[in-house]
């Protein structure tokens, strides 16, 4: 079967790899669409993210094509989601209620973890069905499907907050992630949400996803409208750090009020520009986010089949796997400006 294999950064390879099977307890899937992630993208361009001769891929949706000897709850032909968590449901924080920080799900994920085949591939094989394989109710597609690792951060990132009905919310930042926590905050009874980004046409889906207001940050008067809007609590009940970035983090910072949460749900590799000695005084409540559980997934293709989230928002764009390169060059130079490029294994 056609596979990418990943040789390290900027070096990867469409190849021939032998096609799994099912052995016991595991489950076969015919890919139909396997999302580009950020973290592949990330991966393509700088070391250290995947170990190399990983065949990545680990936001994909599917056909069970083969059902191995003791699965129960799987049959051929089922559409099926494939993915994260991967978490191993038998380490502190699995048994605590926080299976998306299990420190074996990463190593574990297929397509991410060393020696894993993900689905940037035509079939890819589950060897932990209950925990990496999701059925896809009907009422949901393949194309809404396939956004379960977008939708899910967002989704995760609104239930780490306190948010309560009525509180205002500050998003910085509106890319898929931003999009995905805005339209949850509003879900969830947020009064106001307040959002930033430099791009004007994220700020249109921004004000589609139900923000009430959206700003450029890069503009030099937005941050002084926002607090003239916040005037009479002094700042924003829940703030939200979507961009990645050290500066939307001193935003979020900033416009968060006394007592506030500040939720961090973007990643980066640099240091955060905080101030302690003027934070402290604010006593503001900072909070990390991670990933998505696997009920989550679930809840978000609930929620999504009872028409409350709107996956029309993120743009797609399908692709050959042959094309591969070819996209991986265009998301990592910011050529390719959309929500998923979505390959397909098994089409052209
Ligand atoms: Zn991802
Ligand atoms: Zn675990």
């Amino acid at each position: 079967m056609k596979a990418m294999v990943y040789h390290g950064p900027g070096n990867v390879e469409l190849t021939d790899i032998p096609k799994p099977t099912a052995g016991y307890g595991q489950v076969l899937v015919e890919v139909k669409y396997c999302g580009i992630c950020g973290t592949d993208v990330h991966a393509y361009k700088s070391s250290g993210i995947f170990d190399w001769e990983l065949v990545p891929g680990h936001e994909a949706v599917g056909f069970v094509a083969e059902v191995g000897e003791g699965v129960a709850g799987f049959s051929v032909g089922d559409r099926v989601a494939v993915g994260p968590p991967g978490d191993c449901g038998d380490c502190y924080a699995c048994n605590t209620g926080h299976p998306n920080t299990c420190p074996n799900a990463f190593p574990n994920t297929l397509g991410i973890g060393p020696n894993t085949q993900g689905a940037f591939a035509q079939f890819v094989l589950s060897k932990n069905p209950k925990n990496e394989l999701f059925k896809i109710p009907e009422g949901v597609s393949f194309e809404q499907a396939v956004l379960f690792d977008v939708m899910g951060v967002g989704l995760h990132a609104v239930r780490r907050s306190e948010l309560k009905v009525g509180d205002d919310v500050v998003v910085s930042g509106c890319g898929s992630i931003g999009l995905s926590v805005i339209q949850t905050a509003k879900l969830a009874g947020a009064c106001r949400v307040i959002a930033f980004d430099p791009v004007p046409q994220r700020r249109e889906l921004a004000a589609q996803a139900g923000a009430d207001f959206v700003f450029d940050p890069t503009d030099g008067t937005s941050i002084d409208e926002v607090k003239a809007l916040l005037n009479h609590t002094g700042g924003a009940h829940v703030c939200f750090e979507t961009a990645g970035m050290p500066a939307s983090t001193a935003t979020c910072a900033d416009l968060c009020m006394a007592n506030g949460q500040v939720i961090i749900v973007g990643s980066d590799n640099r240091p955060y520009p905080l101030v302690s000695a003027a934070l402290g005084p604010r006593q503001l409540d900072f909070k990390l986010s991670f990933t998505y559980t696997k009920e989550e997934i679930l809840t978000l293709f609930r929620l999504i089949c009872a028409g409350r989230l709107d996956t029309s928002l993120y743009t797609l764009k399908t692709a050959p796997l042959l094309d591969v390169k070819a996209q991986l060059e265009g998301l990592a130079s910011g050529e390719i400006q959309v929500a998923r490029v979505l390959l397909t294994p098994n089409e052209g």
